[in-house]
């Protein structure tokens, strides 16, 4: 057993004893999703396991920024998915973060749930949730080694991403000496974390930049609630020529001022909706804000989804004001 989790051994016994073995992340993929899910990919692959990686959106495609990532060339469509003997899901804190793929893991012989999200609702038959880690990707790491699956430099490669994305460069609170560790022997394996940080954080398309101008000129900010938030429509990306898939971090833009300790970003959808991520430095918590609005996350990062900004907004102003 590993972290207290009782049931660790039950999962890894199940997945030495299968041949095939479904692995999906969340839709709208990260770093540590996309890590994770290639890394287990080729781990379970070694194993002589028949594995088919992917994610429940129609299509899929490997974000341009995580591209590089080993075994990305294996993605396979959710539709080419059909129900396994296990079914693997990675850094999926809720069963409907599997979007199209939930009845198909629904209908495997066995689910097996990897997360580190709080309130995670245990949908696997075997749930392997550790809130203390701070990616999914270190449980994947700490899985294949109970595989006896050695960690080779592609493997470490897939690991190492799923952790500087999910720390912000070792820079959040999720960052421990354990995590630390861990990344100093994915980089004792090889892995060129410099070439990692520029294909992650510095690939951006140049209409990339006219975006965050955009986002970051429209900013509102409640000083009295210490909060900060923006938009951004779609049409902004048909303008400035950006995918959606790109926009992941425009966040980290918007939480940039000393002036909020709690930011916002609602990002237009086609069906007319907005996603909405979350960031607080703390001691707010915006899992708490996105869990009551059906959404999810960590208590300093977290996301969901709403038909309106104004009376989105206007609520969470009162609720920082309320200090609930
Ligand atoms: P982001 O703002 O980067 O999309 O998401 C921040 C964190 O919240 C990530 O850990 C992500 O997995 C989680 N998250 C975002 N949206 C949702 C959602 O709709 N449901 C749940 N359960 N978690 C979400
Ligand atoms: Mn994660």
């Amino acid at each position: 057993m590993r972290f207290d989790v009782p049931e660790w051994d039950a999962a890894v016994d199940a997945l030495k004893r299968a041949d095939q073995v479904a692995i999906a992340c969340h839709v709208n993929p990260d770093g540590d999703a996309l890590g994770s899910l290639f890394a287990a990919h080729l781990g379970l692959t070694r194993m002589g396991k028949k594995t088919s990686p992917t994610w429940g959106e129609d299509p899929v495609a490997v974000p341009f920024s995580y591209a590089f990532l080993p075994g990305a060339e294996a993605l396979v469509q959710p539709s080419e998915v059909a129900p396994a003997e296990v079914f693997l899901a990675l850094d999926c804190g809720a069963a409907d973060r599997l979007g199209s793929l939930e009845p198909v893991a629904r209908a495997s012989e066995v689910i097996i749930n990897v997360d580190h999200h709080p309130g995670n609702d245990c949908f696997g038959t075997h749930n392997i949730v550790v809130t203390t880690v701070s990616s999914t990707a270190e449980l994947v790491a700490r899985l294949l080694q109970d595989l006896d699956v050695e960690i080779d430099k592609d493997i470490a490669t897939c690991l190492y991403t799923g952790l500087v994305t999910d720390t912000g460069r070792f820079q959040y609170t999720n960052s421990t000496p354990d995590t630390l560790r861990m990344a100093a022997d994915l980089l004792a394996l090889g892995v060129d974390a410099t070439a990692i940080a520029q294909e992650v954080f510095e690939s951006s398309p140049f209409g990339y930049l006219k975006l965050v101008g955009r986002v970051l000129e429209r900013a509102v900010l409640f000083e009295d609630v210490s909060f900060v938030y923006s938009w951004l429509l779609l049409k902004d990306l048909e303008e400035t020529g950006v995918g959606m898939d790109e926009t992941d971090k425009l966040i980290d833009a918007v939480r940039s001022t000393r002036a909020a300790t709690v930011a916002a970003l609602f990002k237009e959808q086609p069906d007319g909706s907005y996603r909405v991520s979350m960031r607080s430095k703390g001691p707010r918590s915006v899992g708490a804000i996105a869990r009551q609005r059906g959404g999810g996350g960590h208590e300093l990062a977290a996301g969901f989804t709403v038909s309106d900004v104004e009376s989105t907004v206007a609520e969470i102003r009162a609720e920082l004001a309320r200090g609930s």
